[in-house]
Protein backbone atom coordinates (compact mmCIF):
# COMPACT_ATOMS: atom_id res chain seq x y z
CA UNK A 1 0.00 0.00 0.00
CA UNK A 2 1.02 3.54 -0.86
CA UNK A 3 0.99 5.46 1.98
CA UNK A 4 1.72 9.65 1.42
CA UNK A 5 2.55 12.30 3.78
CA UNK A 6 2.17 15.83 2.22
CA UNK A 7 3.36 18.36 3.75
CA UNK A 8 1.41 22.13 3.39
CA UNK A 9 0.99 25.35 4.44
CA UNK A 10 -2.83 25.04 3.49
CA UNK A 11 -4.13 21.13 4.36
CA UNK A 12 -7.30 21.48 3.90
CA UNK A 13 -6.91 21.54 -0.16
CA UNK A 14 -6.78 17.44 0.29
CA UNK A 15 -7.94 15.43 -0.66
CA UNK A 16 -9.33 18.01 -2.97
CA UNK A 17 -10.09 16.22 -6.48
CA UNK A 18 -8.07 13.36 -5.35
CA UNK A 19 -11.11 12.78 -3.01
CA UNK A 20 -13.17 11.84 -6.35
CA UNK A 21 -13.60 9.09 -8.74
CA UNK A 22 -10.58 6.82 -9.21
CA UNK A 23 -8.21 8.34 -6.95
CA UNK A 24 -11.07 8.72 -4.22
CA UNK A 25 -12.86 5.27 -4.66
CA UNK A 26 -8.99 4.16 -4.25
CA UNK A 27 -8.86 5.78 -0.78
CA UNK A 28 -12.30 4.57 0.53
CA UNK A 29 -10.91 1.52 -0.49
CA UNK A 30 -7.58 1.72 1.36
CA UNK A 31 -5.75 1.20 -1.68
CA UNK A 32 -3.38 4.54 -0.58
CA UNK A 33 -3.35 6.41 2.48
CA UNK A 34 -2.81 10.43 2.46
CA UNK A 35 -2.27 12.73 5.13
CA UNK A 36 -1.75 16.52 4.86
CA UNK A 37 0.25 17.54 7.28
CA UNK A 38 0.07 21.63 8.57
CA UNK A 39 3.30 23.07 8.53
CA UNK A 40 1.90 26.40 10.36
CA UNK A 41 1.59 23.65 13.20
CA UNK A 42 4.64 23.92 13.61
CA UNK A 43 5.57 26.98 14.70
CA UNK A 44 6.16 28.57 18.04
CA UNK A 45 5.45 32.44 17.86
CA UNK A 46 1.70 34.13 18.57
CA UNK A 47 1.48 35.23 14.48
CA UNK A 48 2.59 31.22 13.76
CA UNK A 49 4.99 32.11 11.74
CA UNK A 50 6.43 30.29 8.43
CA UNK A 51 8.28 32.37 6.15
CA UNK A 52 11.04 35.36 6.10
CA UNK A 53 12.88 38.22 3.99
CA UNK A 54 15.37 36.47 2.10
CA UNK A 55 19.02 37.13 3.08
CA UNK A 56 20.37 39.24 0.68
CA UNK A 57 17.70 41.12 -0.36
CA UNK A 58 15.15 40.66 -3.19
CA UNK A 59 11.60 39.77 -3.50
CA UNK A 60 9.19 37.46 -1.62
CA UNK A 61 9.43 35.67 2.00
CA UNK A 62 11.39 32.02 2.42
CA UNK A 63 9.48 29.51 4.05
CA UNK A 64 11.83 29.44 7.53
CA UNK A 65 14.27 26.12 7.82
CA UNK A 66 13.68 25.64 11.22
CA UNK A 67 9.69 25.46 10.85
CA UNK A 68 9.91 23.34 7.98
CA UNK A 69 12.30 21.01 9.32
CA UNK A 70 10.50 20.36 12.67
CA UNK A 71 7.20 19.46 10.16
CA UNK A 72 9.39 16.97 8.23
CA UNK A 73 10.91 15.47 11.26
CA UNK A 74 7.34 14.42 12.35
CA UNK A 75 6.77 12.41 9.44
CA UNK A 76 8.10 8.46 10.23
CA UNK A 77 9.02 6.97 7.94
CA UNK A 78 9.50 9.49 5.35
CA UNK A 79 10.52 7.16 2.59
CA UNK A 80 11.57 9.00 -0.73
CA UNK A 81 11.44 13.06 0.35
CA UNK A 82 10.09 14.94 -2.44
CA UNK A 83 10.10 18.65 -2.88
CA UNK A 84 8.03 20.17 -5.86
CA UNK A 85 9.81 22.70 -7.56
CA UNK A 86 9.76 24.27 -10.84
CA UNK A 87 13.33 24.00 -10.87
CA UNK A 88 13.10 20.18 -10.22
CA UNK A 89 13.50 17.47 -12.62
CA UNK A 90 10.54 16.88 -14.81
CA UNK A 91 8.21 14.70 -13.47
CA UNK A 92 7.56 11.74 -16.48
CA UNK A 93 6.00 8.36 -16.58
CA UNK A 94 9.02 6.73 -15.49
CA UNK A 95 9.44 8.69 -12.62
CA UNK A 96 5.75 7.91 -11.84
CA UNK A 97 6.04 4.18 -12.01
CA UNK A 98 8.81 4.46 -9.95
CA UNK A 99 7.03 6.65 -7.23
CA UNK A 100 3.85 4.55 -7.68
CA UNK A 101 6.06 1.05 -6.13
CA UNK A 102 7.18 3.10 -3.00
CA UNK A 103 5.50 2.31 0.37
CA UNK A 104 6.19 5.89 1.67
CA UNK A 105 6.37 9.08 -0.20
CA UNK A 106 6.85 12.35 1.72
CA UNK A 107 5.69 15.58 -0.45
CA UNK A 108 6.73 19.01 0.64
CA UNK A 109 4.58 21.91 -1.12
CA UNK A 110 6.68 25.24 -1.27
CA UNK A 111 4.71 28.09 -1.29
CA UNK A 112 6.12 32.03 -1.52
CA UNK A 113 9.27 32.36 -2.93
CA UNK A 114 10.43 28.58 -2.35
CA UNK A 115 12.03 27.41 0.54
CA UNK A 116 15.49 27.81 2.77
CA UNK A 117 18.06 25.95 0.35
CA UNK A 118 19.47 24.54 3.63
CA UNK A 119 16.32 22.42 4.27
CA UNK A 120 16.75 20.91 0.68
CA UNK A 121 20.56 20.16 1.27
CA UNK A 122 19.92 19.08 4.78
CA UNK A 123 16.97 16.40 3.92
CA UNK A 124 18.66 15.65 0.24
CA UNK A 125 15.73 16.64 -1.19
CA UNK A 126 14.55 15.08 -4.16
CA UNK A 127 13.42 18.13 -6.50
CA UNK A 128 10.38 17.26 -8.83
CA UNK A 129 9.10 19.87 -11.33
CA UNK A 130 5.75 19.34 -13.04
CA UNK A 131 6.50 21.23 -15.97
CA UNK A 132 7.83 24.35 -17.07
CA UNK A 133 5.74 27.25 -15.90
CA UNK A 134 5.53 28.80 -12.34
CA UNK A 135 2.55 27.26 -9.61
CA UNK A 136 1.80 29.39 -7.14
CA UNK A 137 2.31 26.61 -4.57
CA UNK A 138 2.97 22.76 -4.69
CA UNK A 139 -0.14 21.60 -3.63
CA UNK A 140 -1.50 21.31 -7.03
CA UNK A 141 2.21 19.80 -8.14
CA UNK A 142 1.77 17.41 -5.53
CA UNK A 143 -2.00 16.41 -6.34
CA UNK A 144 -0.42 15.75 -10.16
CA UNK A 145 2.10 13.84 -8.94
CA UNK A 146 -0.09 11.74 -6.58
CA UNK A 147 -2.96 11.49 -9.37
CA UNK A 148 -0.40 9.50 -11.61
CA UNK A 149 0.77 7.28 -9.33
CA UNK A 150 -2.29 6.78 -7.94
CA UNK A 151 -4.03 5.00 -11.01
CA UNK A 152 -1.23 2.40 -11.34
CA UNK A 153 -1.29 1.10 -7.97
CA UNK A 154 -3.02 -2.87 -7.86
CA UNK A 155 -6.95 -2.20 -7.98
CA UNK A 156 -7.56 0.87 -8.90
CA UNK A 157 -8.21 0.39 -12.65
CA UNK A 158 -10.62 -1.69 -14.12
CA UNK A 159 -8.63 -4.51 -16.61
CA UNK A 160 -10.07 -2.67 -19.27
CA UNK A 161 -8.70 0.05 -18.64
CA UNK A 162 -4.82 -0.89 -18.20
CA UNK A 163 -2.27 1.57 -18.92
CA UNK A 164 -0.07 -0.56 -21.33
CA UNK A 165 -1.15 1.72 -24.17
CA UNK A 166 -1.37 4.34 -23.18
CA UNK A 167 1.05 7.56 -23.89
CA UNK A 168 4.61 7.64 -22.81
CA UNK A 169 4.44 3.19 -22.01
CA UNK A 170 6.22 2.95 -25.37
CA UNK A 171 7.76 6.25 -26.04
CA UNK A 172 5.21 7.32 -27.95
CA UNK A 173 2.22 9.36 -27.35
CA UNK A 174 -1.35 7.05 -27.93
CA UNK A 175 -3.14 6.76 -30.80
CA UNK A 176 -6.71 8.11 -31.31
CA UNK A 177 -10.06 7.18 -29.65
CA UNK A 178 -13.46 6.71 -31.79
CA UNK A 179 -16.56 5.59 -30.33
CA UNK A 180 -20.07 5.44 -31.40
CA UNK A 181 -22.12 6.66 -33.63
CA UNK A 182 -19.96 5.27 -36.40
CA UNK A 183 -21.00 8.24 -38.13
CA UNK A 184 -21.44 11.69 -36.43
CA UNK A 185 -23.37 14.45 -38.08
CA UNK A 186 -21.43 17.29 -36.70
CA UNK A 187 -23.47 21.18 -35.84
CA UNK A 188 -22.89 22.01 -39.56
CA UNK A 189 -24.50 19.31 -41.19
CA UNK A 190 -21.00 17.38 -41.94
CA UNK A 191 -20.70 13.94 -41.43
CA UNK A 192 -17.78 12.27 -40.03
CA UNK A 193 -17.58 8.76 -40.55
CA UNK A 194 -14.80 6.85 -38.09
CA UNK A 195 -12.10 5.38 -40.19
CA UNK A 196 -12.72 2.05 -41.80
CA UNK A 197 -10.35 -0.18 -40.66
CA UNK A 198 -12.06 0.55 -37.03
CA UNK A 199 -14.84 -1.45 -37.92
CA UNK A 200 -13.03 -4.27 -39.57
CA UNK A 201 -12.72 -6.57 -37.28
CA UNK A 202 -9.69 -7.13 -38.32
CA UNK A 203 -7.24 -7.12 -35.25
CA UNK A 204 -3.91 -7.47 -36.44
CA UNK A 205 -4.50 -4.38 -38.73
CA UNK A 206 -6.10 -2.58 -36.23
CA UNK A 207 -3.47 -2.56 -33.80
CA UNK A 208 -0.82 -1.57 -36.91
CA UNK A 209 -2.99 1.27 -37.84
CA UNK A 210 -3.05 2.40 -34.37
CA UNK A 211 0.77 2.20 -34.02
CA UNK A 212 1.27 4.00 -37.24
CA UNK A 213 -0.94 6.85 -35.81
CA UNK A 214 1.24 6.89 -32.51
CA UNK A 215 4.09 6.87 -34.48
CA UNK A 216 2.39 9.72 -36.74
CA UNK A 217 1.06 11.84 -33.86
CA UNK A 218 4.51 11.55 -31.95
CA UNK A 219 6.40 12.67 -34.86
CA UNK A 220 4.39 15.53 -35.09
CA UNK A 221 4.22 16.45 -32.01
CA UNK A 222 6.73 15.85 -29.54
CA UNK A 223 10.54 15.73 -31.90
CA UNK A 224 12.17 15.02 -28.33
CA UNK A 225 9.83 11.78 -27.62
CA UNK A 226 10.45 10.85 -31.60
CA UNK A 227 14.40 11.08 -31.61
CA UNK A 228 14.39 9.03 -28.60
CA UNK A 229 12.08 6.23 -29.59
CA UNK A 230 13.97 6.17 -33.17
CA UNK A 231 17.26 5.82 -31.67
CA UNK A 232 15.94 3.17 -29.29
CA UNK A 233 14.31 1.53 -32.26
CA UNK A 234 17.17 1.52 -34.17
CA UNK A 235 19.51 -0.06 -31.31
CA UNK A 236 17.20 -2.67 -30.77
CA UNK A 237 17.31 -3.74 -34.62
CA UNK A 238 20.97 -4.32 -34.27
N1 LIG B 1 10.76 31.44 -6.91
C1 LIG B 1 10.56 30.13 -7.43
C2 LIG B 1 11.29 29.98 -8.76
O1 LIG B 1 11.35 30.94 -9.51
O2 LIG B 1 11.78 28.85 -9.05
C3 LIG B 1 9.06 29.85 -7.63
C4 LIG B 1 8.31 29.74 -6.35
S1 LIG B 1 6.60 29.32 -6.60
C5 LIG B 1 5.85 30.88 -6.65
C6 LIG B 1 6.12 28.66 -5.04
C7 LIG B 1 6.15 27.16 -4.94
O3 LIG B 1 5.27 26.59 -5.90
C8 LIG B 1 7.47 26.48 -5.18
O4 LIG B 1 8.32 26.52 -4.05
C9 LIG B 1 7.05 25.07 -5.52
O5 LIG B 1 6.82 24.29 -4.35
C10 LIG B 1 5.72 25.29 -6.25
N2 LIG B 1 5.85 25.22 -7.71
C11 LIG B 1 5.80 26.25 -8.57
N3 LIG B 1 5.94 25.84 -9.84
C12 LIG B 1 6.07 24.50 -9.80
C13 LIG B 1 6.28 23.50 -10.78
N4 LIG B 1 6.35 23.80 -12.07
N5 LIG B 1 6.38 22.21 -10.38
C14 LIG B 1 6.29 21.90 -9.07
N6 LIG B 1 6.11 22.80 -8.08
C15 LIG B 1 6.01 24.09 -8.43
Amino acid sequence: MLSIRVLTLFPDMFPGPLGDSLSGKALEKGLWSLEAVDIRGFTEDVHKTVDDTPFGGGAGMVMKPDIVSRAVESVKPRGRMIFLSPRGKPLTQDLVKELAAEEHLTLLCGRYEGLDQRVIDYYDMEEVSIGDYVLSGGELGAMVLMDACVRLLDGVMGNADTPEEESFENGLLEYPHYTRPSVWEAPDGSSHPVPEILTSGHHAKIAAWRHEQAERLTEGRRPDLWEAYTQKKAVNSK
